[in-house]
């Protein structure tokens, strides 16, 4: 039975809820990608890997993060920026709104903030050109704080995992997995799990042809083996049918 849209999460089986933390917090201890966004804890940085990583491949992302912050090394240096210039230096990226996006939040934060990015939600929420999965990231990931992310890779990861129904409204839907990136944080372990989340699902609860078969949190998983994974229980795609 899968988790309707309805279902608040602290109804959740507290042994799966269990379960899915600790295996996954385990994998990402031996599997974790040594990204250069986890290399640090500012802020700033944190926040331009997080706009350059909207929409955008990480390996394409890598070169152009070190490029990016060489160039504008602080927030000052980007409220500064021209744009011709800042252009040029995002380009090839793509998205070109997102470059301009930074430079008015870096803006913002010179102008309300004297230059520190906000710490706090409301802080983060309340300037123009940041969304909750962003406040949620430069919160977790510079701040240290158990702030829930849903980025399409963690949506898909807990969707799965925790049967989350597709059908009903797309926004009962977000709701839910919302509530379920809350749920899923360990005490004081945000960091880790949301990185934890993130990698999972880019390299094993993957869009396409899922490993379920080697995937460590599948005995616990309400999809296990999700439609045209690599398990051989998924079988043939087109006679498999969602288990829910
Ligand atoms: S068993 Fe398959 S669907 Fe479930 S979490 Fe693992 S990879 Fe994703």
């Amino acid at each position: 039975m899968s988790v309707s849209t309805r279902t608040p999460p602290t109804s959740m089986h507290r042994r799966r809820l269990h379960a899915f933390q600790q295996a996954l917090l385990r994998w990402y201890a031996r599997h974790q990608r040594p990204l250069p966004w986890r290399q640090t804890r500012d802020p700033y940085k944190i926040l331009v890997s997080e706009v350059m990583l909207q929409q955008t491949q990480v390996d394409r992302v890598i070169p152009k993060y070190h490029e990016f912050l060489g160039r504008y090394p602080t927030v000052r240096h980007l409220a500064k920026a021209r744009m011709p210039e800042l252009k040029k230096v995002w380009y090839p990226l793509g998205y070109n709104i997102r470059p301009l996006r930074l430079r008015k939040i870096a803006k913002q934060v010179i102008t309300h903030h004297d230059g520190k990015i906000p710490d706090s939600y409301d802080g983060l929420i309340a300037m123009d050109g940041i969304g909750r999965y962003t406040a949620g990231a430069v919160l977790s990931f510079a701040y240290n704080q158990d702030a829930p992310i849903v980025d399409t890779n963690v949506e898909r990861l807990l969707g799965r995992y925790f049967g989350v129904a597709k059908r009903g409204s797309m926004f009962a839907r977000r709701r839910t997995l919302w509530q379920l990136a809350a749920a899923v944080i360990p005490k004081g372990r945000g960091y880790d799990i949301n990185q934890a989340m993130m990698d999972f699902g880019a390299l094993i609860c993957t869009a396409r042809a899922p490993k379920c078969a080697s995937c460590v949190l599948r005995r616990s998983c309400r999809s296990y083996p999700y439609e045209g994974s690599n398990s051989p229980a998924a079988g043939p795609r087109r006679h498999r049918r969602h288990r829910t």
